[in-house]
């Protein structure tokens, strides 16, 4: 193509998928783009961006799906790319995907994209829904009184699809429209209107925001742009905010910031009265959805229930993974097997027979493993958000969590981290909260998994055979006392003074679909098989280097680096009793993966698994043996986790710091246990 013919290429448009959760914005995305989309992560943040392309008539449209939010404030990551892609990118158009049996709460996102002057479409979603509760909603009339276009939809069964694109091509050509301009009432309008001038007179403010806007957002006490104004050096403006804010605190009597959204909502509740008629008798309001909470949410019964529910969620990824993980196990041995015959019988060097097997098809297996369960975990996930329950777990649990100082969502991936802290770690990203999710991330390695289990039994077993149940349990419950305190330091230490405030919605319960289901439980496992796949691959291709240099040695024998890295870490380890080669071996393995401290054990004493609680009793003590498993617990989370936290935080300063402080901790922890022990011994004796 000529360069002229270039230049006469109309730029592609770009039309923003902004909705509160749940409203059935991922639904419409998808009804919209069909397959043609593609998912990566909005720079610098671990968020999810999704892309994907519309076709409207000839021309072709750009959908970008924003985070779901409830707001467009600056509490979360969500509502900040959300706001910023707004503000910056200019989209062509925004599609607001609003929730047609919740309008009241929806609008609110509404209202403030037209306070920002968005060019909006409302896609009116589960007009099913709505119907079914009885709610008569006057499209035309909401549409004339909010001044948008609004399309009414059913996301799952494809209905207004086409009527909305075809509305948001046309949106697509208008001209913006100016900022919609609520009136917030005498006193505050007078303090906005002083803002507002002083903005106007600044060019490198009104060329990034609506000068209404902005004076809006600074009233409402929005930190990211005061900090903004700060580092700009805009002093006249900060000093206006300071005596506005304060001349409204005395007259309104009332935070600013309260009052601001209570007009809104106001003005919402308006329309709503003019634009819906709803049957309001006893029985309407008493829904089938009220009638579950009355059990599920009982003060009594909500938490036996969510622990059965959690119970059964275990039960399923687990009972229901194991046998797969088993099956690909024996696939992954047979091809190995396979491979070392073929291999030896072409007659290729052992070294690359070694690599290929030991190093390549191992370490793969080792990975691909972890598929069934994720996935089986992740189909539950999505039952339970899908139908509405995670809402009311998290009401239930959120006192719990709360002497945590955490969030009830927060308790779910710690419970899943008992199974496995990779799934675990994975499932916060239910957390909206950045701070919440990366405390819930730092301490969940310190959820004893199930891969700790055979090192626990081994040694439980060989030393302390009468206590073996109380010994491991006491092993989970130091997990746990460890998860409160790390918690509270961390939140203390790290994050300190950022609190976000939280609504507790409890959206209706629904009956998933299928479809929505595998969507949601795809998206969250394949992440896992992409980026977490390579991460461990190569650092089981680095072990098994460590393990076969220098050249000649014999498999992680003395001699090879890693039996020499052994040697060289051991007399670090004698203050908690096991420095010995074997044991610090081990434990470098079992970064691989827990179970592995076993197996390594076996190999370097000599014996395989089956001899080994007997020769076990010959190097350690029972005081030194309990000292190890309480390293094994506490001391750097396997690759596989390493990997879902590198993920998860899309930070390598975050991820060296899980890795750090867990082995500080298990070292000082295994050297305190240890200690203390042979002081209470010399004492007894
Ligand atoms: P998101 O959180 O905004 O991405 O919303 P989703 O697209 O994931 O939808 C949330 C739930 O609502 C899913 O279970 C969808 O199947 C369901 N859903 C979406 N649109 C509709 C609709 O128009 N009618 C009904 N009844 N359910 C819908
Ligand atoms: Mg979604």
């Amino acid at each position: 193509m000529g360069e002229a013919a270039l230049a006469r290429m109309p730029k592609e448009k770009v039309v923003a998928l902004a909705g509160n959760p749940n409203s059935g914005k991922t639904s419409i995305f998808n009804d919209l783009t069909g397959s043609r989309q593609h998912v990566g992560n909005w720079p610098g943040v671990t968020v999810e961006k999704k892309e994907g392309k519309a076709i409207y008539q000839e021309q072709i449209l750009k959908i970008i799906d924003l985070p779901g939010t409830y707001s467009l404030g600056a509490y979360s990551e969500d509502e900040l790319i959300a706001r910023n892609f707004i503000l910056f990118d200019h989209p062509d158009a925004v599609i607001n995907v609003v929730d047609a049996t919740n309008l009241e709460r929806n609008l609110y996102l509404t209202l403030q994209l037209l306070e920002m002057g968005a060019k909006v479409v409302v896609a009116l979603n589960m007009m099913d829904e709505a119907k079914k509760q009885g709610l008569d909603i006057k499209v035309d009339k909401l549409s004339s009184l909010l001044g948008v276009p609004i399309v009414p939809t059913v996301a799952t069964r494809q209905e207004g699809i086409k009527e909305l694109l075809a509305e948001a091509a046309k949106m697509v050509l208008k001209n913006p429209p100016s900022p919609l301009a609520l009136n917030y009432g005498r006193e505050i309008e007078g303090e906005i209107n002083k803002l507002e001038a002083l903005i106007g007179q600044d060019p490198f403010l009104t060329q990034r925001y609506p000068a209404r806007w902005l004076a809006v957002k600074l009233l409402e006490g929005d930190e990211r742009l005061q900090q903004e104004l700060m580092e700009n050096k805009k002093g006249s403006i900060l000093a206006q905010l300071e005596k506005s804010r304060k001349a409204l605190a005395t007259v309104l009597g009332e935070e600013v910031e309260a009052v601001i959204a209570e007009r809104r909502y106001g003005f919402i509740n308006g329309i709503v009265k003019e634009s819906v008629k709803r049957q309001k008798s006893l029985e309407e309001r008493l829904t089938l959805s009220d009638r579950i909470d009355k059990i599920v949410t009982n003060r009594y019964l909500g938490l036996p229930v969510f622990l059965l529910l959690m119970w059964t969620v275990f039960q399923f990824t687990f009972k229901l993974g194991d046998p797969l993980v088993g099956v690909i196990e024996g696939a992954f041995e047979s091809l190995n097997g396979v491979a070392s015959n073929r291999l030896e019988a072409i007659g290729a060097p052992r070294l690359l027979i070694s690599f290929l097997t030991d190093g390549i098809i191992g370490g793969l297996g080792s990975v691909l493993v972890f598929i069934p369960p994720i996935f089986l975990l992740f189909l539950a996930i999505s039952i339970l958000e899908d139908s509405g329950y995670m809402a009311r777990a998290a009401y239930i649990m959120d006192r719990f969590m709360h002497a945590l100082g955490l969030h009830g969502k927060s308790f779910l991936p710690l419970l899943i981290g008992f199974g496995c802290n990779v799934p675990g770690i994975m499932a916060t990203r239910t957390l909206e909260n950045r701070r919440d999710r990366l405390i819930t991330i730092l301490i969940n390695p310190l959820m004893s998994c199930t891969a700790r289990l055979p090192v626990y039994v081994l040694f439980a077993g060989a030393f302390f055979p009468a206590y073996q149940g109380w010994v491991i349990f006491s092993l989970y419950l130091l997990g746990v006392g460890l998860a409160i305190l790390m918690g509270k330091l961390f939140k203390s230490v790290l994050f300190k003074g950022e609190v976000a405030p939280f609504v507790m919605e409890l959206p209706p319960y629904r009956v998933p679909t299928l479809r929505g289901l595998f969507i949601h439980m795809w998206e969250r496992g394949s992440c896992f098989v992409r980026k977490a796949g390579t991460i461990i691959l190569g650092v089981v291709v680095l072990v098994w280097a460590l393990s076969n240099l220098p050249p000649g040695v014999e498999y992680a024998s003395p001699e090879s680096f890693i039996g020499r890295i052994g040697s060289f870490l051991a007399p670090a380890l004698a203050p908690a009793g096991f420095g010995t080669r074997e044991a610090a071996a081990a434990l470098i393995f079992g970064i691989l993966a827990k179970e592995v401290v076993v197996g390594t054990l076996g190999v370097l004493y000599g014996v395989g698994e089956e001899g080994l609680s007997e020769v076990i009793t010959q190097h350690f003590t029972p005081l030194s043996a309990y000292a190890f498993m309480v390293m094994t617990l506490i001391y750097v989370p396997c690759v596989a986790t390493i990997a879902a936290i590198r993920r998860e935080t899309n930070s390598w300063g975050w991820t060296a710091f899980a890795v750090g402080y867990s082995l500080v901790l298990g070292w000082v922890m295994a050297v305190l246990v240890f200690q203390m022990g042979r002081l209470i011994g010399t004492f007894l004796i």
